[in-house]
């Protein structure tokens, strides 16, 4: 018997999603292919809110994602502005270094949200726009930290700058709104393996109408990732190369599963999950690395433990003694929390059991919490969450 996991990605796969990418071989230059790509595409689409961008879906993860996005639409030398604040904003940043791009990198405390006034007044003071892209974690997995995607647009507005909006969805996208349309993001990036909640071996990119325009400008060397391949061949309903067929398929029931279940209540569902998860936290008595409430993920907890644990001791004595994952803590924070992922395919019920889990672990590596205090506290949210849609007949 199997435990669901609570790591933030991979997520746990429904029976439905691994019976969708379980195909027999099938001839990917045959036009049963197109039926699968085409409206895998589409319910990307769908998914990011997006009427007007084309969508690229990469053999690869979301780290590839972020390679299509810098590579395709900028150039040796060209400055673009991010900040660091965890684990995967740094990542994008090395990657941006890697590809001889000039970063001007705005240091955030970890579990700090993107610093958008600081952004603010470094594009007004960019008078002659040498800033040619804005990078953005939209949800920091290591520290549990939402930012306002929103805002970062309001602030290119206000500075009338013309840099690109490229944004890291890999752990909101298809769990917490997103826009692309409306905050008028240019290249959106994430991977098949968090909110689409299937294996992971996909990047899944989407390119506005800008973004698209910058393309033929843009020299950074590309060829596996180069998105013009991929709209040459798309447009035949065929691949530059061999594609992950049963993924794809995958994708596209994934995407339709999103889209039965409603956008916004995938979206009040992890919300609801993520609040009983923090409610399980306060009752023990613990932190959150994320700095305040409007910065708390719903896909994501990183959970401070007391000084003197190595927080990886809980992790290591969940998986061995009770055969179940949380996520480790990484890079600056390392040892100084631990993660609960609650993000894809997940019921309160699940959550239940893995709040349970870790109790049980943290008791057992000496952690002063009282067995089922957070449960407890989860519980009385849950039901709260679900009084009206369950009423008790009279
Ligand atoms: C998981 C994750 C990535 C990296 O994705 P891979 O599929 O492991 O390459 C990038 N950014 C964020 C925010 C993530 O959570």
């Amino acid at each position: 018997m199997q435990n669901p996991v609570f790591i933030p990605g991979p997520t746990n796969i429904p029976d439905v999603l691994r019976r969708a990418i379980d195909l027999s071989t099938l001839d990917h230059r045959s036009p049963a292919f197109k039926e699968i790509l085409h409206p895998a595409l589409a319910g990307v689409k769908n998914v990011l809110k997006a009427s007007d961008a084309e969508v690229f879906v990469f053999p690869s993860t979301g780290t590839g994602g972020w390679e299509t996005a810098i590579t395709n639409t900028l150039s040796s030398g060209e400055k673009v502005l991010a900040a660091r604040h965890g684990m995967f904003s740094h990542r994008w940043i090395d990657m941006c270094h890697r590809h001889r791009l000039a970063v001007e990198v705005v240091e955030a405390p970890w579990g700090a949200g993107v610093p958008v006034e600081r952004f603010e007044e470094i594009l007004k003071a960019d008078k002659s726009h040498l800033i040619k892209a804005v990078l953005v974690t939209h949800n920091e997995t290591a520290t549990g930290v939402r930012s306002d995607i929103a805002a970062v647009r309001r602030a290119l507005d206000a500075a009338g700058h013309s840099a690109l909006l490229l944004v890291d969805g890999v752990s909101s996208i298809g769990c917490m709104d997103f826009r692309m349309d409306e905050w008028a993001v240019d290249v959106a990036v994430t991977g098949s393996q968090k909110g689409f909640m299937l294996p992971v071996g996909l990047a899944i990119v989407a390119f506005s109408r800008r973004a698209i325009a910058a393309i033929e400008q843009a020299d950074l060397p590309r060829t596996f990732f180069d998105v013009r391949d991929m709209a040459r061949s798309y447009a035949n309903g065929a691949y530059p190369y061999t594609p992950a067929v049963g993924l794809l398929n995958g994708l596209k029931v994934s995407a339709e599963m999103l889209m039965a279940e409603g956008l916004e209540n995938v979206f009040a569902r992890h919300r609801r999950i993520a609040s009983g998860v923090r409610a399980a936290v306060a009752a023990w008595g613990l932190e959150l690395c994320a700095a305040e409430p409007s910065l708390y993920s719903e896909t994501v907890s990183a959970i401070r433990t007391p000084s003197g644990f190595d927080a990886n001791t809980i992790i290591s004595h969940a998986a061995q003694k009770y055969d179940v994952a949380f996520g480790v803590s990484l890079g600056e924070v390392a040892g100084k929390l631990f993660r609960i992922g609650h993000l894809g395919s997940l019921t309160d019920v699940m959550m239940l059991s893995g709040l349970a889990a870790a109790e049980m672990a943290m008791a057992d590596v000496g952690i002063p919490i009282r067995l089922g205090s957070g449960v407890a506290a989860a519980q009385d949210h849950y039901r709260a969450a679900h009084a009206d849609r369950y009423k008790v007949a009279a």
